[in-house]
């Protein structure tokens, strides 16, 4: 037969191709991949039509690689969307939603662990000779349903199945509620949960967002659990999204009590087992997915739910190439399925705040947390008036004390790793600067002396004198994670000390050892980065200090106080989960700066209700959309020029624009970067112009430029 395929290409550019299939089987199926002649190499593509006329002089079809489609109708019309929405060329966009190995055109015939039971009203007659047939058919009845594995390690051959299977006394199980177990703990759901899991599970079958904004503690995840389990009981399957640090054996475990093994996709799953995950999910045999954000273009044989962990969080959003975000594009998946999307944090992101405001989304509230755990107390130690000794002022210090006396641990969030952030001369003012960056170098004792840029990671010898002036004046300033661990090790040397860096914990495995650790020792300090304040529970830990986080409420990125806010409330709720009741302190130089006290003052809830305000009177998003234009080139001048044009055109096309600026990290590896805002407050104008100017090129091979939508970091 002869018929015109569509194909996306892996390529960066904006058109397709059409070819012409003339194999003697049936035609691929729209969303199967195939090969392709593409100039002189051949790529994998996606069909994604089967159109009845081309104005192409076609090409004949590669390979075929699947039969049937690899990606339902969902994931080719999500894709169109996001080609759209995010202005990327529709081949990379299946670039970015296929699994690697997929996209290298790694064939589906993965060897599936099939499940089996019993047929109902098996004829045993067939049996009445086969012994051994008989004694398999019986261990299934008697102990399954068993997986081909199990039956494998009772030393059955393969064939003896088939022959039960061709005779019609078993079958293979691909419905997800047969293959899960459900074990509940024993526990009662508080009013709040209980009116969750309700309003969640009555809107089944309809599109409807969620916020399940509850403090640290208060039970989300449980809501998690039994909504998930009401959604297998209706023969369905879940998608959960976490963010990409948390997704630890901690945050799994959970989900294994309740569920036996559950599937998890993240960056540490080898390639092919992804593939194979991802397809056993498609077909159905997987029930319940865990993931980190790619894990949002998984294919689903019938979805139920989508639930969103700590839907704040950055990491859903990718910072390069296709710059989606994993929780808008959850939305749409729901949307376009027609399932309930639940967005749960502690901390919502003043995105999903206004939507609760503006009605789009449902808020449900968990107040307080199950039995008689507290929330911890927030506090500000002024260090004004108080010697500081190595980065913690003296009145924290005794507190610690008095914590650790009492088997209490102490956790200190400090998101600076190294030792001393600056180093510079005294006598002439010479700055340690990487050569290649606009940064600061950080000195680290550890694992060795070097002074480093935290841009770039490009290392440099630690000098003994000044290379400007030649005077042995060089000091260092400011407070690392490192700084922090010498000072404490000194204060209390029979303590046990942790500290959690990218610099030391580089693995899940570590990470979770460490705690391992620290939940055996009664006393104990733990000293981190942000990386403490996700997805963890310290049910030891009684006191939280904060130090030198409060610089996050003056940063220039208008998102600034509101991660900042997000930061200190997320490690605070770390705190005093278990019988005792923790207290948080807050570090700072600037006690009466407006957004640390009211959130000191009222909470999440009070900062973001004031954060909204400011950011509406200044008209910046939620209260506008937003796309940032970026471009970076090793030639400053030619750069700007390029920025400064693009701007002009987007300003005569009548959208508001800002800048261009230099970013504010105005050089990374030898690359000056600019930036330009478009904000307008219809949505549909914004991207006309977006479409307009998206193949716009640069002039120059040295320069790249990106379109950003929904921007959330401006570094
Ligand atoms: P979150 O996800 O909001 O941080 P969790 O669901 O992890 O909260 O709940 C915190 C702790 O409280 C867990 O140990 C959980 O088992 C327990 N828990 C949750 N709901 C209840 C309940 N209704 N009764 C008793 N304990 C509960
Ligand atoms: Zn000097
Ligand atoms: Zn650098």
């Amino acid at each position: 037969m002869e018929q015109i395929v569509k194909v996306a290409v892996p390529r960066p550019i904006w058109n397709t191709y059409d070819y012409l299939y003339t194999g003697k089987g049936p035609c691929p199926e729209i969303g199967a991949r195939v090969k392709v002649p593409l100039g002189y190499s051949r790529a994998t593509g996606v069909v994604i039509d089967l159109p009845s006329k081309s104005t192409f002089a076609l090409k004949p079809l590669g390979q075929v690689i699947d039969k049937e489609a690899l990606l339902p109708p969902d994931l080719i019309e999500l894709a169109q969307w996001m080609s759209e929405y995010y202005h990327y060329p529709l081949g990379s966009v299946y670039e970015t939603m296929l699994p690697s190995a997929a996209r290298k055109g790694h064939s589906t015939d993965f060897v599936l662990d099939r499940l089996w039971k019993v047929t109902a009203n098996a004829d045993l007659t067939q049996l009445s000779r086969a012994h051994k047939q008989r004694e398999l058919f019986e261990l299934i009845r008697d102990q399954g349903p068993l997986t081909d594995s199990q039956i494998r390690e009772r030393e059955i051959p393969k064939a003896r199945i088939d022959t039960l299977l061709e005779k019609g006394l078993i079958e293979e199980i691909e419905r997800p509620d047969e293959v899960i177990s459900v074990t509940r703990p024993d526990l009662t759901l508080t009013p709040e949960q209980n009116e969750a899991v309700r309003s969640i599970c009555d809107s089944a079958g309809e599109f409807k967002t969620f916020l399940l904004d509850g403090v640290t503690g208060s039970g989300k995840t449980e809501v998690y659990l039994q909504v998930i389990e009401k959604v297998l009981d209706r023969g369905q399957q879940a998608l959960i999204l976490v963010p990409e640090i948390s997704l630890t054996p901690q945050t799994t475990r959970r989900f294994d009590q309740r569920f036996g093994k559950v599937k998890t996709l993240h960056s540490m799953v080898p390639d092919v087992q992804r593939f194979q995950i991802w397809y056993e999910t498609a077909t159905g045999r997987n029930p319940i997915l865990v993931g980190t954000r790619s894990a949002v273009f998984t294919p689903f044989k019938d979805l139920g739910v989508i639930i969103v962990d700590e839907e704040h969080d950055t990491s859903f959003k990718q910072m390069d190439t296709l710059r989606y975000s994993a929780r808008d594009v959850a939305l749409i998946r729901a949307q376009r399925l027609n399932v309930p999307c639940v967005l749960g944090s502690a901390t919502p992101s003043l995105e999903t705040l206004v939507n609760v405001e503006r009605g789009r989304f449902k808020s449900l509230r968990l107040s307080h947390r199950p039995g008689t755990a507290e929330m911890p107390t927030m506090h500000i130690q002024d260090m004004r008036a108080h010697p500081i000794s190595g980065g913690i002022c003296e009145p924290l210090l005794e507190r610690m004390e008095s914590h650790v006396a009492k088997d209490g641990q102490v956790l200190i969030l400090i998101n600076r790793r190294g030792f001393l952030p600056s180093y510079f001369c005294t006598n002439c003012g010479w700055k340690a600067l990487c050569t290649d960056c606009d940064a600061k170098l950080v000195y680290h004792e550890q694992p060795y002396r070097i002074l480093q840029c935290h841009k770039c990671t490009k290392e440099y010898q630690v000098a003994e004198t000044c290379p400007e002036c030649g005077k042995e004046s060089l000091v260092g300033t400011g407070t690392g994670t490192q700084r922090i661990e010498t000072t404490l090790r000194q204060r209390f040397p029979d303590v046990p000390i942790f500290r959690v860096d990218r610099d030391n914990i580089r693995t899940h495995r570590k990470l979770t050892a460490l705690f391992t650790e620290l939940a055996k020792a009664e006393r104990g300090i733990l000293i981190g980065t942000q990386m403490l304040a996700k997805g963890h529970h310290f049910p030891n830990v009684t006191m939280v200090a904060v130090i030198g986080a409060d610089g996050g409420f003056l940063s220039t990125d208008f998102r600034g106080p509101e991660r900042t806010a997000q930061l200190i409330v997320q490690v605070a709720g770390r705190a005093g989960r278990a019988e005792r009741r923790g207290e948080v302190w807050i570090q700072t130089f600037d006690p009466d700066n407006p957004d640390l006290e009211v959130l000191v003052r009222s909470g999440y809830e009070g900062f973001a209700r004031n954060e909204s305000h400011i950011r509406r009177s200044a008209g910046m998003p939620p209260y506008q959309h937003m796309a940032l234009l970026r471009a970076d080139g090793t030639n400053p001048e030619t750069t700007q020029a390029f920025i400064v044009n693009l701007m002009s055109k987007v300003e005569k096309l009548g959208i508001e624009t800002l800048g261009p600026i230099l970013a504010p990290v105005a050089r990374i590896s030898k690359r000056y970067r600019y930036q330009g805002a478009l904000m307008s407050n219809n949505r549909s104008a914004l991207h006309a112009v977006l479409k307009q100017i998206r193949q716009e090129r640069t002039g120059h091979h040295s320069i790249r430029w990106s379109i950003d939508v929904d921007p959330v970091d401006l570094y």
